[in-house]
């Protein structure tokens, strides 16, 4: 699962803060800042959810830096433990709210960090979101662009030929380009068009939402600050305490136990 990805990354010492403690709201709290989150959701014009490796937990895949994470047992020497494998796993009901609000136009666009193809699945159309760190699912063509969302995972991370060609037709049969798997390795360039569509929409936004990230992975986890230097409210959903909790003007909520919304 996210171990098998893991283990397909090189070495790289700076993988942030891990472990830290989860702090989980009183019923009389959690009351209390719903209340208020559903006063800022509705107020709200345009809508940037960021999502984590948080939001998939309840499908069975370990995060990174949670008590149980993957980086977390790591530096103890330990793996964590899997409920499922990549193809296996299901959307969660945090992926399918996720949906339903974008079909309902109450959410304009998600921006993820995750790789495990989990908001495409649940119907998430491609253009209303950004896969920063790649997609298991997804092979992209080097030649002409053309992506491939396929069942399966496709076998590869780090950017590296699947072993496929692309099957665009051209004037005079087809594209044939080399395909590649979209996942990016420690310290990568993202994706461009993903990147410039996801700070597009974050300055655009009056609202951006952090489900389930500690937020210290850059540039990902510094673009809801673009939404509050546009005068937005930023609105931070984690267990854990996150890398802005003290630097910007938000709401910052450890409310939700499971699944995350
Ligand atoms: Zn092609």
């Amino acid at each position: 699962m996210s171990v098998n990805y893991a283990a397909g990354l090189s070495d790289y010492p700076h993988k942030g803060k891990c472990g830290l403690p989860e702090i989980f709201d009183s019923p009389e709290q959690l009351d209390e800042k719903t209340k208020e989150f559903i006063r800022i959701f509705r107020e709200a014009r345009h809508v940037v959810v960021h999502t984590g490796a948080g939001v998939s937990t309840a499908a069975g895949i370990p995060d990174f830096r949670g008590p149980k994470g993957v980086w977390t047992l790591e530096e103890k020497g330990m793996s964590p433990h899997m409920n499922t494998t990549f193809d296996d796993a299901s959307p969660s009901l945090t992926h399918m709210a996720l949906v339903r609000l974008v079909e309902e136009n109450l959410i304009q666009y998600i921006v993820s960090q995750n790789v495990d193809g989990l908001h495409i699945k649940s119907g998430i159309p491609r253009s209303k979101i950004s896969e920063l760190h790649g997609n298991m699912f997804l092979e992209k063509c080097d030649r002409c662009g053309t992506e491939y969302i396929r069942q399966n995972a496709v076998g590869t991370v780090g950017l590296k030929r699947t072993g496929r060609v692309c099957e665009r037709k051209r004037i005079r049969g087809h594209c044939r380009g080399r395909l590649r798997d979209t996942i990016l390795d420690w310290e990568d360039t993202l994706p461009y068009e993903d990147l410039a569509s996801a700070e597009n929409h974050s300055r655009e936004a009056d609202l951006a939402i952090c489900l389930g990230t500690s937020l210290q992975i850059q540039p990902s986890g510094n673009l809801p600050v673009l939404t509050v230097k546009s005068g937005g409210k930023l609105v931070i959903v984690n267990l854990q305490k996150t890398r802005h909790v003290s630097t910007f003007t938000l709401y910052e909520y450890s409310m939700i136990s499971k699944p995350v919304l």
